[in-house]
């Protein structure tokens, strides 16, 4: 095995360096011999056939031994920027197929190697923690949903053993019920709103922009909450500029006002206040929508556009964490912005700006 590798290396080095050098060494010789015999037609010099033999062998082996010394220096020098970088990228690059993306490829930059290895070194070091973070985003949405789904799954199942029991009265049959249906449609929740998320990140074209009223929007997905609001005794403050028009996707828009009213009603106690505004200007239109309820600490603010990112778990139950993820995916799309301003025990603002003209939306993904 090692005498055949080092047989197809004889033949590598042949093929690759002696063939050329000995064309060289052959294209010398014969420039000699020509120039030998301009110099003796010039000079008037007469050469025997001898001389001529003579120097055209010397030149001819002088030449071959200066390449082959020069193939050997070459040989070394590809060794070392060539053959090494590229072994060490391809290793990586196999590693990397392998599924194990903490691989890095080590500096090639030395004093004798290609700068062009070092570019292709840095970015595959690059791409490897690009992948590293991705396959964590999915195993850590795995593992979220996962979690998200067992709490339901396991209320479901406890409670239909329950409604098994014989003799069972009336109310408790009806209470038993009334839980599994919550927690199925919990789960249902959940579910639609991975698939939009999903939909969402992937989607790079929103072709669905018209123009219409933001205020008469806004009013619409407010009075969704009137049972809620008049349920609990929320007080509510509403001020809306009038005609603002937005050139966008409504759906997706109503997704935005959608989330943040419900967290806003979700996180006030009764006798609270929730205040929404609508104000504009030539290019956005800015809506604020303010709560007087538990507000929250700058570290759960810091994390609350995250996937599944709950901060107040006592609300666990009315929520999957899902809500800001969508919204600000949106916003993303729509390239707007929004913003949070809070404080514990005192309340919560968000401020949503987007633009009010079209804009044709084409996301990086
Ligand atoms: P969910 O409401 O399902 O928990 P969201 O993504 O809508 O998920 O919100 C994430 C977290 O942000 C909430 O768990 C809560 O801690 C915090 N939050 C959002 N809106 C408010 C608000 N109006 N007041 C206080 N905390 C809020």
């Amino acid at each position: 095995m090692r005498e055949e590798r080092r047989f197809r290396w004889v033949l590598k080095a042949i093929n690759h360096y002696l063939t050329f050098f000995l064309l060289v060494a052959f294209v010398i010789t014969c420039c000699m011999m020509l120039f030998l015999r301009i110099l003796s037609d010039g000079l008037q010099i007469t050469f025997t056939g001898e001389n001529i033999s003579l120097a055209a062998k010397v030149t001819f082996w002088n030449a071959m031994l200066i390449s082959l010394i020069f193939t050997g220096i070459d040989a070394v020098r590809r060794k070392w920027t060539v053959e090494r970088p590229v072994k060490r990228i391809a290793a990586a690059a196999e590693q990397m197929m392998q599924g194990d993306f903490s691989v890095r490829v080590p500096a090639l930059n030395g004093l004798f190697s290609d700068d062009g290895f070092g570019e292709i070194a840095a970015c595959i070091n690059k791409m490897a923690s690009e992948l590293s973070s991705v396959e964590t985003l999915r195993t850590d949405f795995i593992a979220n949903v996962s979690h998200e789904m067992k709490t339901p799954l396991a209320v479901m199942q406890n409670y239909g053993t329950l409604l098994q029991a014989p003799n069972l009265p009336e109310d408790k049959r009806m209470e038993y019920a009334r839980v599994i249906t919550d927690a199925s449609r919990r789960l249902a929740d959940m579910m639609t709103n991975i698939l939009k998320l999903n939909r969402l990140e992937n989607q790079t074209i929103y072709p669905n922009a018209v123009t219409y009223d933001l205020g008469e929007q806004l009013c619409e997905c407010f009075l969704q909450f009137e049972r809620e609001w008049e349920k609990r005794g929320i007080e509510i403050d509403i001020d809306i500029a009038e005609d603002v028009l937005v050139t966008a996707d409504a759906e997706l828009l109503s997704l935005v006002w959608n989330n943040l009213f419900s967290n806003a009603f979700k996180f006030t106690e009764s006798g609270g206040t929730v205040s929404l505004s609508l104000t504009a200007d030539e290019q956005h239109a800015i809506v604020r929508v303010t709560d007087t309820g538990c507000g929250m600490s700058p570290e759960v603010g810091a994390h609350i556009f995250e996937k599944f990112y709950q901060g107040d778990t006592s609300h666990a139950t009315a929520g999957n964490g899902l809500g800001l993820a969508l919204v600000k995916r949106v916003v993303d799309i729509m390239q707007g912005e929004i913003g949070v301003e809070s404080a514990v025990g005192v309340g919560t603002t968000f401020t949503v700006k987007i633009r009010r003209e079209e804009h044709h939306v084409e996301t990086d993904r």
